[in-house]
């Protein structure tokens, strides 16, 4: 045996060495109470460990699960080291779900206790009654800011615990695979699923994403997470941040292109993460008012393709590196990540950005392979199309509560998404296997539809969705959204798809509207696109 110590891999030990090696680094929040707010990590671990005290007085055990209903900001970022470092399970629940939904997921994690954000007051009233679990509804404020007659059972003042609790707290040590977080998934099909995590893929998941070739995260950046803490844990970065002492900024609600922008300038952020749909709005913020980033070097978009269109700007017109990035709530999120290699630097630029569009290479702790429906391995060679399958230790192995059943085929993951791997190892999602359109048997990917019209000029947002088509099954349908003061005919954009892609792929319609559904993790809901044109008659 190897004689090294035998340490277990703990969420504590991020917040802790934080504390330790870079405790004055800063922690920068706006709140929902509209100012900024600004402290460090050192006091960043000692309201963890208050916190942590004010659970164990109001009874939370180990493995107990205590939810979050909040944005980006240094409370919940208190919440995901005290609840998970002591040992109870922090549960990130999207508030932009549906009341229903959200008391739903709280009564299958059968939830303790639950810490809101007072955004989320009026979520909260609708759905607390329904709760069957939760002993106490604390709120993220101070007692001057607490409702004065609100019908919330229970409710708690979070400044008051931790004003009342100890500082005086040990992380306990126990197995590091013990549950310390967990997910849903949106549940766009069927209700929501839970994923699970443990400490041990929690923190190898942490070491991993912060690789130069993955997220890229050091001591010298500026970060702020514009992806939801709700949303996969903002893809781990609660968690890589403080492991490398980076300044935190946290932009709590105010996720507009104005206030974003103006945090990225004062805090003078470097790097940045979301989906994007959020890019949207900072892009247009800064073309319009004809400005400039001074810091923002490097942004990871993932959680559904980048438009090259949108990559091309944020690399040529601002000089941003952009990291494609692709992963899944059941792998904690992060699979593979598109970065070159020595041999690409070679290449054309054209063919680097060609390279830079796909999804990326898997990072180490991740294997991928594509399957046909047989479960054969198909090649790689970057044409064809299959399965995609994943194994890794931050990768979930069945769902919370077995819900579904076994999940694993001969021990990996189906993603559900269809992807080609290329002979560098470089994949690239060709479709969501339910959103592929299935035209006389054949497949056509909506991802590519969509890039080439949101490269059009008077394109702001594109969907592909298949609608019924007598002989052919389904063909493509286009949906657009576009932009102010510009114009555009359904010919135009259907000549603009020309030598751009086979015939036979070019939508056979254009539908104009006035905007898109868009899901509560801010990517395009296509099952509403699918109901909402079932009628449709493609001409
Ligand atoms: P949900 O199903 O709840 O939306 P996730 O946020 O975990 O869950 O979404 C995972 C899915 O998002 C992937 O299976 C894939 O279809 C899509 N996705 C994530 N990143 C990318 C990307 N870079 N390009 C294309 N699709 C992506």
């Amino acid at each position: 045996m190897g004689q090294m110590m035998d340490q277990p891999l703990l969420i504590s030990s991020i917040i802790q060495h934080a504390d330790r090696h870079f405790g004055d680094n800063e922690i920068v929040s706006r709140r929902v109470e509209g100012d900024i707010h600004r402290y460090t990590y050192h006091d960043c671990h000692t309201r963890s460990r208050q916190l942590a005290n004010a659970l164990g007085t109001l009874g939370v055990k180990m493995g107990d699960r205590v939810a979050t209903l909040a944005w980006n900001g240094y409370r919940h970022l208190e919440a995901y080291y005290g609840v998970s470092g002591s040992g109870a399970v922090l549960h990130t629940v999207n508030p932009r779900l549906h009341p229903e939904q959200i008391a739903y997921i709280v009564n299958h994690a059968e939830d303790q206790y639950l810490m809101f954000d007072m955004t989320f007051l009026p979520v909260v009233e609708a759905f607390a009654a329904h709760c069957t679990t939760v002993k106490g509804f604390i709120a993220l404020c101070d007692r001057d800011r607490m409702p004065a007659d609100s019908k919330i059972p229970n409710l708690l003042c979070y400044e008051e615990l931790i004003a009342a609790a100890s500082t005086d707290y040990e992380w306990p040590l126990f197995d590091e695979n013990s549950a310390s977080s967990l997910c849903y998934t949106s549940g766009t099909t069927g209700n929501p699923k839970g994923a699970l995590y443990s400490h041990r893929s929690t923190i190898l998941h942490s070491f991993a994403s912060t690789m130069p070739d993955s997220l890229n995260v050091s001591g010298r950046d500026s970060v702020l997470p514009v992806v939801p803490m709700f949303h996969v844990n903002a893809w781990g970065l609660p968690y890589s941040v403080p492991l490398t002492g980076a300044k935190m900024v946290f932009p709590g609600p105010a996720l507009d292109g104005k206030s974003l922008y103006e945090l990225f300038e004062q805090e003078q952020v470097t790097f940045s993460a979301g989906v994007p749909t959020v890019w949207l709005g900072l892009l247009n913020y800064v073309a319009d008012n004809n400005l400039t980033f001074s810091s923002f070097k490097r942004t990871v978009i993932g959680g559904s393709a980048c438009p090259p269109a949108m990559m091309k700007t944020l690399r040529h017109r601002y000089g941003i590196e952009v990291v494609h990035a692709w992963g899944m709530t059941e792998m904690s999120p992060l699979g593979t990540s598109c970065t070159l290699q020595s041999k690409h630097m070679g290449l054309s630029e054209d063919d680097k950005q060609a390279k830079l569009e796909k999804q990326g290479h898997a990072i180490y702790g991740v294997d991928i392979k594509i399957v046909d429906d047989a479960g054969l391995e198909l090649p790689w060679d970057g044409k064809t199309y299959g399965n995609l399958l994943v194994k890794g230790p931050w990768i979930i192995s069945s769902y919370y509560k077995q819900e579904g059943g076994s999940v694993l085929e001969d021990g990996w993951f189906p993603t559900g998404d269809v992807a080609t791997i290329d002979g560098d190892g470089y994949m690239q999602i060709t479709d969501r296997s339910k959103d592929v359109i299935k035209s006389g048997g054949e497949w056509i990917g909506t991802i590519d539809l969509e890039n080439i019209a949101m490269a059009h000029p008077a394109v702001l947002q594109a969907a592909c969705i298949g609608v019924f088509h007598p002989k052919w099954d389904e063909r493509p349908l286009l949906i657009v959204v576009k932009r102010a003061s510009f114009d555009v005919t359904r010919e135009e954009l259907l000549a603009f798809y020309e030598g751009k892609i086979a015939k036979w792929w070019t939508p056979d319609d254009v539908a104009f509207v006035d905007a898109l559904p868009i899901g509560a993790t801010g990517k395009f809901l296509k099952n509403k696109m699918r109901e909402q044109f079932k009628e449709y008659k493609l001409p």
